[in-house]
């Protein structure tokens, strides 16, 4: 995509000045055939902008930053015009015609200045924070990311795993016997690292739930009582109770109180596989939801076995904090939790949307999954660093895996631990974006900006 010249309105339309984004090796030609100004490294000049027939569409300042000493590490052009829909519009079809560049997706600009090195991902992720900042307290939350706060804590960690790493490694080649390994002292600061990740993985967790809301996302097969249960535990009428299933398309969102925590429900369509095309959307969307959500609610239907379709929605959200919720008690039954009071592994809890029953014991353990009681957590609020929950979530698959190499170095099986170590490595990476975190990673990161960032 870095070969592609592209442009984007970084401003909302309507206000006093709107100003054009382009970034790319076009941006310099691109400003010659349509700027009547001085184009220089660094300098902003008055001109117009003159379309291909040569009508003037508006006066303007343009701004050149030459690669790369730009935002994006490209040639970049910035076009401050007239605020209106009708100029932004024209310049739009002015830039577009001459072919030198495309319209940019949301987020392309920082995803250029993270792909040529501006920035690692966690300081670009920042980037979104500081636009969407809508409280004081994310504003600062973001700069202090912004300004690498969290690189540095995340990169001392990284260091810190691979250097335990390395004396795993040199060990494990060693055949004379010699390279003697202290398993307790390896054991030990494998332990420590997972402790550091879990507390920064806490810390976050606990601030942006309290800051932001928690999201919880209910998944389940059409009809197991979704809208139901969400109306139930918000005591409203806000989502459309319907016997027709697949009819919830699209999300519903209700913010909502739970033991005194800010919880925003995500009420997903339906997930389960199949050929209906819009319905595919919906399930696709319902999917990403609870990919970000911090807690899912899988329903089951109490009155019915539980079926293929219903599991297949549950794989679809694998590694979460996941509850399973038995819907409609007050019908005849056929679900149980087995002794141990778990459905597939998973603490269950049988509820009535009709009656109410069961829905204390479900708001309270939502609860305690959401913020399990930690000694350690409180000082971490409100200032903690970590605040993004794809960072919560790989220093939580980072801390499980260091606890797992602890173990497993205790238990001999060194190879084992090494692997586990090493993807505690991927994950600390991940989060700073070094060592090729993937596009699937990093379009699901730039998805969320907005357009002309
Ligand atoms: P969704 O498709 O999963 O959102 O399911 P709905 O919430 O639309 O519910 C499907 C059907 O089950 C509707 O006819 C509801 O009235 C019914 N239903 C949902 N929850 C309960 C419950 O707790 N008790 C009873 N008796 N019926 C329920």
């Amino acid at each position: 995509m870095l070969d592609k010249t592209v442009f984007a309105l970084s401003t909302p339309v309507g206000g006093a000045i709107a100003i054009m984004r382009i970034s790319g090796e076009n941006a310099r030609p691109l400003l010659e055939r349509l700027f009547t100004g001085r184009i220089a490294h660094r300098r902003v000049s008055y001109g117009r902008i003159v379309d291909e027939n040569g009508e003037i569409i508006d006066a303007c300042c343009a701004a050149f930053f030459e690669a790369p000493d730009s935002y994006t590490g490209e040639d970049m052009a910035e076009i401050s015009v007239h605020g209106s829909l009708a100029v932004a519009r024209r310049l739009a079809e002015a830039i577009e015609s001459t072919g030198l560049a495309e319209k940019a997706g949301p987020g392309d600009f920082t995803r250029r200045a993270y792909l040529n090195g501006k920035m690692d991902l966690a300081e670009a992720e920042a980037v979104m924070d500081m636009v969407a900042a809508s409280a004081e307290r994310s504003r600062r939350a973001a700069a202090m990311q912004l300004e690498g706060r969290l690189s540095a804590v995340i990169a001392s960690l990284y260091e810190r795993i691979k250097l335990a790493c390395a004396r795993l490694a040199n060990a494990m080649d060693d055949d004379t016997g010699e390279a003697e390994l202290d398993e307790a002292a390896l054991a030990a600061e494998f332990t420590a690292a997972a402790n550091e990740a879990e507390e920064l993985k806490e810390g976050g967790l606990r601030s942006r739930i309290l800051r932001e809301g928690a999201r919880v996302a209910i998944i389940g097969s059409p009809n197991v009582g979704k809208s139901s249960l969400l109306n139930a535990l918000i005591m409203r009428e806000r989502a459309i109770v319907t016997a027709i299933p697949g009819t919830t398309r699209d999300t519903v969102e209700e913010q909502a109180e739970i033991e005194g925590l800010p919880v925003i429900f995500v009420d997903t369509a339906g997930i389960r596989e199949t050929d209906d095309e819009v319905e595919k959307l919906g399930i696709e969307r319902a999917r990403r939801e609870a990919d970000y959500a911090d807690l899912v609610l899988w329903l089951v239907d109490g009155t019915r076995a539980i079926r293929k379709e219903d599991i297949d929605v549950l794989s679809g959200v694998r590694g979460k904090k996941t509850a399973a919720v038995i819907t409609k008690t007050d019908l005849d039954r056929a679900v149980y939790p087995d002794a141990d009071g778990l459905i597939n592994g998973l603490p269950a809890f049988p509820t009535s949307a009709v009656t109410g029953e069961g829905l204390t014991a479900l708001r309270r353990g939502m609860a305690e999954l959401l913020l399990p009681e930690n000694p350690h957590s409180e000082s971490a609020f409100p200032e903690s660093i970590v605040t993004n929950s794809r960072h919560i979530e790989a220093l939580g698959r980072a801390a499980d895996a260091l606890f797992a190499a602890a173990r497993l170095i205790v238990s001999g099986e060194t190879d084992a631990a090494y692997f586990e170590a090493r993807s505690a490595m991927d994950a600390a990476a991940q989060i700073l974006g070094t060592e090729d975190p993937g596009e699937e990673l990093v379009d699901a990161v730039f998805s969320h900006f907005c357009m002309g960032k």
